[in-house]
């Protein structure tokens, strides 16, 4: 992308917000929160904005940025972030720039100098280059009149992306002779943040907006893995459904990175991969490849994510259950920024419970504090909890974030199999009490044949008179050994590794039998045969597929022209779709751009199903504005219309 090559809008006859979004940016309405901060920063008035990953942070000081006079400086702290925020406010139209450590001496001075004589709206900068003499001659001749501050959360030393850098914000702010308008953005979740912001900003009498953290388009699901075979059964599974469409595996170890890496490249997809392992060429390459979705799929550990703003990720996988929900909701939260459906699914095996158990106790990383022990070993159990039992799962991702939620909410995993399951609340507490009473050292099988008055051979006559014993003797054994499995597979029970192979009942188990949690449903189809896992997973992700089909169709979207399901205009659809999807790729290749920058995948779901014939009609599209309408109009115009004609022949 060449530095200076972007057109200025004039908008002198644009008073309107609305308009500017709509001719600007190309949508029609404004997201939840964008026109009270967008108001409140035209007035002048200070905002901390606490918003979701792609809520559609950067239209709240870019729309006021475009409607007043002078410039608007951002504050960001990745060069990565600077350079797709200035490389899609250019395909907009906008004059924009950054001054950052990618820019050789020579153009950042010329940068600087073109920014000195007026040429850009909006500059991104770097918070260590506040305080330099370039960057304070250029504030003395084009002074901020709006500061926006992204990911406001970095000033804070409890968040885990603190920067020092950011301190320098206010201090900065305080020399200025005429002080502009500051506005904080931040997708952060904790509340010991979100004060922190207010303070160390020194923002004054800021308006607070704070979002929903539901983000309504992502499916969310557990799958129940046992061991690895399965595992990797139920991750390919998982890709062969995403049919092309870009997504990350997230892995616990840099091992299982490259075990996953080399499978899938192995079965001939584009796969890429990055761990802090990786030598630095090699893993920004695989960034690189991953963006720009020359490999659309990524195998990664943790340390891949931050400050990555790429919109099309339409899946994120677990591979392994991670230590916490806050990360996995920040993870799991990097598909479906442009608002399509996506889907966000969670291998979980028993054993990593053991793993991040380990983990934690483990002083590999530095002792640890009993408090901060405490607070890890709390905040496993709520993952653990997520990835078991029944209730749905993003409420119980709302609730960790205390926010309200139905009890079901008819998009997860959970809520999907809740439509076929049956009541096991009176079974689960009968099998529970045997287990207290006697111990439970015995395996499952055992356990069921106890349940239905039998003797085991290791155990003998021992057990008999004991709660529960005999319960469910009217019983086959086999369904009474069903039922049993499916709550091991819920997670009430465990089997403990070492020393006895005792059956061990689960934190949610407890609650069951302490009347905390007052009822256990399991899928139905776990209790009429003896489950045999693999054939599990794919009845259970049938079922799921019936509700929510990868990538597009019934996550709370009114498209319905997707997917895999129907007939009719589905297939017409979905091959419009691949051939705007290949030309989308080609036009970003010759830009050296990322896809997602030319246009989202929204905008060219919007695209199919409007299948515009003139210009007018293509301006309609969500997400076309009018530079991407001259830029790029005719071309995709061109496509559509051959492939109608194609159909019609
Ligand atoms: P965030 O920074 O909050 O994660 P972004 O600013 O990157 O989110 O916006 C996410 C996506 O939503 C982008 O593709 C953006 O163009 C789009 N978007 C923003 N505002 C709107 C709107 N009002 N209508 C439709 N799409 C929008
Ligand atoms: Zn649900």
């Amino acid at each position: 992308m060449t530095q200076f090559a972007s057109h200025v809008i004039v908008l002198l006859f644009m008073n309107a917000k609305l308009e500017v979004l709509s001719r600007v940016f190309g949508y029609a309405a404004f997201r939840p929160g964008q026109e009270i901060l967008i108001d409140a920063l035209l007035d002048g008035r200070d905002a901390i904005a606490v918003l979701p990953t792609g809520a559609g942070k950067s239209v709240c000081y870019q729309i006021p940025a475009l409607m007043t006079n002078g410039v608007t400086y951002v504050i960001s702290p990745l060069v990565s972030l600077m350079h797709d925020q200035v490389g899609a406010l250019r395909q907009c139209g906008v004059a924009a720039a950054y001054l950052n450590s990618t820019l050789t001496p020579g153009q950042y001075r010329k940068a600087i100098a073109n920014a000195a004589q007026g040429m850009y709206k909006i500059i991104y900068i770097a918070p260590e280059r506040l305080n330099t003499d370039s960057f304070r001659s250029l504030i003395a001749a084009q002074p901020p009149t709006l500061l926006a501050v992204d990911e406001a959360h970095c000033v804070s030393q409890w968040g885990h992306d603190f920067r020092p850098s950011y301190l320098e914000i206010r201090p900065f702010l305080e020399t200025l002779p005429v002080r502009p308008t500051v506005a904080a953005f931040t997708a952060t979740a904790t509340q010991k943040v979100r004060g922190d912001i207010g303070e160390l900003l020194g923002l004054r009498d800021p308006i607070r907006y704070t979002a929903s953290f539901d983000r309504p388009n992502l499916f969310f699901d557990v799958k129940r893995v046992r061991g690895k075979a399965d595992r990797d059964k139920a991750l390919l599974s998982e890709i062969a459904d995403a049919n092309g469409r870009s997504g990350i595996i997230y892995c616990a170890t840099r091992r299982n990175v490259d075990h996953v890496f080399e499978m899938l490249t192995d079965l001939g997809y584009p796969a890429a991969r990055y761990h802090a392992g990786l030598p630095d060429d090699e893993r920004r390459r695989a960034q690189d490849q991953f963006l720009l979705d020359e490999r659309p799929i990524l195998a990664a550990t943790n340390a891949f994510g931050m400050g990555i703003n790429k919109s099309n990720v339409s899946f994120v996988i677990h591979y392994n259950m991670p230590g916490d929900l806050e990360s996995y909701y920040q993870e799991a939260g990097r598909a479906g920024r442009d608002g399509t459906p996506a889907r966000c699914v969670l291998l979980f095996a028993a054993e990593d419970i053991f793993t991040q158990r380990g983990l934690i106790e483990s002083s590999e990383n530095g002792v640890k504090s009993p408090d901060d022990l405490r607070l890890s070993r709390e905040r496993l159990e709520r993952m653990i909890a997520y990835c078991t039992g029944s209730r749905c799962l993003r409420g119980k991702i709302l609730r960790y974030f205390d926010e309200a939620s139905p009890d079901a909410c008819g998009n997860c995993g959970c809520c999907a199999a809740a439509r076929e399951s049956v009541d096991a609340t009176d079974f689960a507490r009968t099998a529970f009490s045997l287990i207290k009473a006697t111990g439970g050292f015995f395996s499952v099988g055992t356990l069921a044949r106890l349940l239905k008055g039998g003797t085991a051979p290791r155990t003998g006559e021992k057990y008999r008179g004991a709660v529960g014993f005999g319960a469910y003797e009217h019983w086959t054994l086999r369904r009474v050994d069903a039922w049993v499995n499916a709550l091991a597979d819920n997670l009430y029970l465990l089997t403990e590794s070492e020393p006895y192979h005792r059956v061990l009942l689960t934190q949610q188990a407890l609650e069951v039998l302490n009347g905390v949690e007052c009822h256990i449903d399991i899928p139905a189809e776990h209790t009429t045969e003896h489950p045999e896992s693999v054939s599990r997973i794919q009845t259970r992700k049938s079922s799921v597929n019936k509700q929510a089909p990868h990538g597009v169709e019934g996550a709370g979207l009114s498209r319905t022209s997707f997917g895999g399901t129907g007939g009719g205009t589905s297939a017409y659809s979905e091959e419009l779709f691949e051939r705007l999807r290949a030309l989308r790729q080609s036009i970003a290749k010759d830009q050296k751009m990322p896809a997602y920058i030319v246009f989202s995948n929204a905008t060219l779901y919007d695209m199919c199903e409007k299948a515009p014939v003139t210009i007018e009609q293509f301006l309609s599209v969500s997400g076309v504005g009018e530079h991407k309408a001259r830029l790029y109009g005719h071309r995709f115009l061109e496509e559509i219309r051959a492939y109608s004609k194609n159909r019609s022949n």
